[in-house]
């Protein structure tokens, strides 16, 4: 404990503000500190500063699958910066590890004749994918085919176009006039969207951006046929069918990008977080060998697109020795399992008075929205109710109307019971 306090830095301890501009915060409040230090992690666990234990009921913000403190991921960062710390994949330049990432997933991509591009990120992919949707219509000769459309609660980021095509106004407000032909549809109708394509013009339409389950919206579960649907119109009117896999891949849903549970081969597969357990930050996006075509089959038709860091070694070194641990521990069936008990754990909490409804049961994800009367007569948070879970030891994610857990996929039954019992303790005392 004395080591982890001493290595706070001095200004948290006199009280001044610190300089870190957190992320997604009113700095106004957070800058009066004390901020909340995470000092160390293993397993599903963390500690701050004072040497404090908490659950990680979150995996951080929805990536460590694997869970904190896997020696093995850090020693293949270690022995793979030694060897070549990085190196661009610019022009005719490789990385083994970029190499081998890139064929390991696609041997698992549910994509037909997949070609990997690599990021550092969910939102660098987003743009990417959508940026190569419109270029792939361009040099296909269709030049008109720019519109993208999202779905309600959807999040993809907050690069350029994650945030035109965000499916929650709150992330779109406020930056002047951004991409013009977007448009976002009901997260639960595909008739909406076949809808939105007639009324747009299939000509016009490039690419419909999905996730299986909408995650940080809100944890919104598809209807049993939504994306066979989905799959059927992206194909009847020449849409592009982009899945968002960042939060739904890895395990997360007890296979390698989520939407197989759903049986369809989208064009374009998004992924981010998992692929390492963020061990050091990866994305990237699984492309079709039909829309890879033009640009690897033609002459003259570079995607002129991509980033210093794309396809960086350690990074790839990390998504390796994590994918290790996905396979020999099996935690794609074992995620299955957790799915199962964490909700049925979550279903207890449906009866609770300030609670409206609990959604789960698809993915080790879940989300407990609290009522209208909650939320507005009551004048209760979710803050408050993420707070309270905080002083109590478990750390879960609070989104205007709901509390959203999706801990590491190595939780046990009775991980998992702690956690929606504090959560239901935390609900009794505010
Ligand atoms: N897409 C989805 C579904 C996400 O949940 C996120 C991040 O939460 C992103 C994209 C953006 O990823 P990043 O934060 O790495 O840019």
């Amino acid at each position: 404990t004395e080591t982890v306090v001493s290595s706070v830095p001095a200004a948290r301890r006199t009280g001044e503000p610190g300089r870190l501009w957190h992320t997604f915060c009113d700095m106004n409040t957070v800058s009066r500190g004390p901020e909340f230090v995470v000092a160390r992690a293993e397993g599903v666990w963390l500690w701050d500063s004072s040497g404090d234990r908490y659950l990680d009921g979150t995996a951080s913000l929805w990536y460590c699958n694997a869970g904190h403190g896997r020696r093995e991921i850090a020693d293949a960062v270690h022995r793979q910066m030694t060897l070549l710390d990085s190196y661009t994949v610019y022009g005719d330049f490789a990385n083994l590890p970029a190499l081998e990432l890139s064929e390991r997933l696609a041997a698992h991509a549910p994509v037909a004749d997949p070609r990997v591009i690599l990021t550092c990120g969910g939102g660098e992919s987003i743009d990417t994918a959508a940026k190569l949707a419109r270029r792939y219509w361009a040099v296909t000769g269709k030049p008109e085919k720019t519109h993208l459309i999202s779905r309600t609660g959807g999040y993809h980021g907050l690069h350029g176009i994650g945030t035109s095509i965000s499916g929650m106004e709150r992330f779109r407000a406020g930056y002047g006039r951004l991409l013009e032909d977007t448009s976002v549809v009901p997260h639960d109708s595909a008739a909406a969207l076949e809808a939105e394509i007639l009324r747009v013009g299939p000509e016009n339409v490039a690419a419909f951006f999905a996730e299986p389950v909408v995650g940080a919206g809100g944890v919104y579960l598809p209807g049993p046929d939504y994306f066979t649907e989905v799959a059927r119109i992206c194909d009847r009117y020449g849409v592009l069918f982009v899945v968002d896999s960042v939060i739904c891949g890895f395990a997360r849903m007890g296979n390698w990008f989520g939407i197989e549970r759903f049986g369809v081969t989208p064009d374009m597969v998004v992924f981010a977080k998992g692929v390492s357990s963020g061990y050091v930050p990866l994305g990237g996006v699984v492309v079709s060998g039909r829309i890879a075509d033009p640009f690897w089959n033609r002459e003259g038709n570079p995607f002129m697109h991509g980033t210093t860091y794309a396809g960086h070694p350690s990074a790839c070194a990390a998504a390796m020795a994590n994918l290790d641990i996905l396979e020999r521990e099996d935690l794609f069936t074992v995620a299955l399992e957790v799915e199962r008990h964490l909700d049925g754990a979550l279903r207890t909490l449906a009866g609770h008075p300030l609670v409206a409804e609990v959604r789960s049961g698809l993915g080790v994800m879940g989300a407990v929205e609290l009522t209208e009367e909650a939320l507005t007569e009551r004048g209760i948070t979710t803050a408050d109710v993420f707070a309270e879970a905080r002083s109590r030891g478990v750390v879960l994610r609070p989104v205007p109307r709901a509390l959203l857990v999706s801990p590491p996929l190595i939780i046990t039954w009775e991980q998992i019971d702690h956690l929606v019992s504090t959560l239901a303790a935390s609900l009794d005392a505010v």
